[in-house]
């Protein structure tokens, strides 16, 4: 028996910070401050030296960091706000939160990200619905940054405000700026199986805007002003606890290395793969998080089968687009539909990917993969 293959693997990094987790949560249980303690300053003040952003603003999740921005930016009912379909449920189930309506988009093929080309159109649903196009939550999918350049510029010119939904890229730039500066507000999570990520839920709002971020802070505290018990504003209850900033502290040390180790696992699988099947293209300037590698494949349901019975993970994100998902068909989507994220759904799949992934244990996912493609070309040794 082959050892198995975990899709991401934990617990090899845990291994490594150790030490330094063991120290800072022994600091934690010390001071005793668990709720709002040292440790959610000082990695606030860490990220912001991290990525740029002259505010960070953590939170206890990367859903409830898109909801704190949509409250800091006053959304609410009569205002659409335009969403790429193929995301995770998050990116739009805190419209509604607000009273807002999601209007969904279409993706490009080459980057599963928002379309700028397809804004035009969302804009104009909205309208027909009766609704203000208010914003755009953009999303940059499995770690690649969605094309900031275009997607400000078409903001700017209709009036719409832009937020980064970069829970899959922290860690990730485009050009020389780190993702949590190419937007006016982003945001991420801390899930552990996102590129940073705690042993539990958490979240950040990055922003350079000191009204906004004054706001956040005051919303994830019960809208609080002088204090708690001071309300200013209808907030929320949603801080990260100082448990997991500690543990980010740690992971922290060694992000900037994982994200390195993660390019070139990707690159090895570029070169394992790109014969067999459509690798993954980052745009020019772009780097990835590498939240997912994630191919395109009209084999992909055999591939999916095969490496099932040869222990080898894979997840298909997302099988389906959310347009088509029971909670949100009823929503409106731009122009003609979203056929690139509709083809998508039915030809991706997302292969082990983690910093600690070693060539042999790839060079065993390509064998694999290669044999089902020789397979599928050869209809009479067709698998079934
Ligand atoms: C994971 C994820 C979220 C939500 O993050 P949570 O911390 O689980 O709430 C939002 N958007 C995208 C694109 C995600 O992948």
């Amino acid at each position: 028996m082959s050892t198995p293959i975990p899709f991401i693997d934990i617990k090899a990094q845990q291994a490594r910070i150790q030490t330094s987790i063991d120290r800072r949560l022994n600091d934690v249980f010390t001071h005793g401050k668990y709720i709002m303690g040292p440790e959610v300053a000082e990695l606030e003040k860490e990220l912001s030296a991290f990525c740029g952003a002259a505010h960070t603003i953590s939170c206890s999740s990367g859903t409830d960091a898109l909801l704190l921005a949509l409250k800091a930016l006053d959304v609410g009912a009569g205002d659409a706000v335009l969403v790429p379909t193929f995301t995770f449920a998050a990116t739009a189930e805190v419209l509604p939160w607000v009273n807002a309506v999601p209007v969904f988009i279409d993706i490009a093929a080459g980057s599963f990200n928002i379309d700028p080309t397809s804004v035009e159109a969302g804009i104009e649903t909205a309208k027909k619905a009766g609704l203000r196009p208010a914003g755009i939550i953009a999303v940059d999918l499995f770690g690649q940054p969605a094309d900031y350049p275009a997607l400000n510029a078409l903001a700017e010119a209709h009036g719409m405000w832009v937020i980064a939904d970069a829970a899959q890229s922290f860690g990730a730039q485009q050009g020389e700026t780190m993702v949590g500066k190419l937007a006016p507000i982003t945001t991420t999570s801390f899930f552990p199986a996102k590129p940073l990520g705690c042993f539990g839920d958490g979240g950040a709002v990055f922003t350079d805007d000191e009204a906004l971020a004054a706001k956040m802070r005051s919303l994830r505290v019960h809208g609080k002003g002088q204090d708690k018990y001071d309300n200013v504003i209808i907030g929320m209850n949603a801080r990260l606890d100082t448990i997991q900033a500690a543990i980010l502290l740690s992971k922290l040390e060694i992000f900037q290395s994982e994200i390195e180790a993660r390019a070139r696992i990707a690159e090895t699988y570029d070169e394992l793969l790109g014969d067999l099947v459509t690798v993954p293209r980052l745009k020019d300037g772009n780097t990835s998080a590498w939240a997912q590698y994630t191919v395109w494949s009209e084999h992909r349901d055999a591939i999916r089968e095969h490496f099932a019975e040869a222990g080898i993970p894979s997840v298909i994100y997302y099988v389906k687009p959310l347009h088509q998902q029971t909670a949100y068909r009823d929503y409106p989507f731009a122009g003609n539909g979203c056929p690139v994220a509709e083809a998508a759904s039915e030809s991706v799949l997302s292969l082990p990917m983690h910093p600690y992934l070693d060539p042999q244990t790839q060079e065993r996912i390509a064998a694999v993969l290669a044999e089902v493609i020789s397979s599928q070309r050869e209809p009479r040794r067709a698998v079934s």
